[in-house]
């Protein structure tokens, strides 16, 4: 089947979408049981991403730079950067990582508070 650039491009503003706003809401202080989780999805997201080429250029990347898992902070800044690096070698504008603190909302008001 053909490549289509644009169900691709499509399909990588989606998951950079929940992605980033997965690192959002993240605990600011994980236990090592939420930690582990972060990494596992992150590997798993990496090997099961649709697109293989863009799989095997991810994962590549993650063991470069492995997932920062620590805090929020520490895991939306790695992913802001990773993200960076993906956009440097599809040629793209980088993102200023140090406005990642508002920009991703995943408009669930206060739900969660009480919850992990
Ligand atoms: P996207 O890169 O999709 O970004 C969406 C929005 O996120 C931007 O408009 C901006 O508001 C924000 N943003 C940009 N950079 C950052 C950042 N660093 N941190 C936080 N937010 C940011 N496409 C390919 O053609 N080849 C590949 O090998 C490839 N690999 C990919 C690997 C993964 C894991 C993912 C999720 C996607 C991959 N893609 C790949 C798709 C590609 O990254 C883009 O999603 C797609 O080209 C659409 O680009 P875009 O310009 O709309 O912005």
């Amino acid at each position: 089947k053909l490549e289509n650039a644009t169900a691709k491009a499509e399909l990588g503003r989606a998951s950079w979408k929940l992605f980033h706003t997965m690192m959002a809401r993240f605990p600011e202080e994980p236990t090592a049981d939420d930690s582990l989780a972060l990494r596992t999805y992150i590997q798993l997201f990496a090997r099961l991403y649709p697109c293989g080429d863009c799989a095997s250029h991810f994962q590549k990347l993650l063991e470069r730079y492995p997932p920062q898992v620590s805090s929020r902070n520490n895991a939306a800044g790695w992913a802001c950067f990773v993200h960076n690096e993906v956009n440097r070698r599809l040629r793209k504008e980088l993102f200023d990582c140090n406005n990642i603190g508002d920009f991703y909302d995943c408009g669930c008001g206060d739900d969660g508070k009480g919850k992990k």
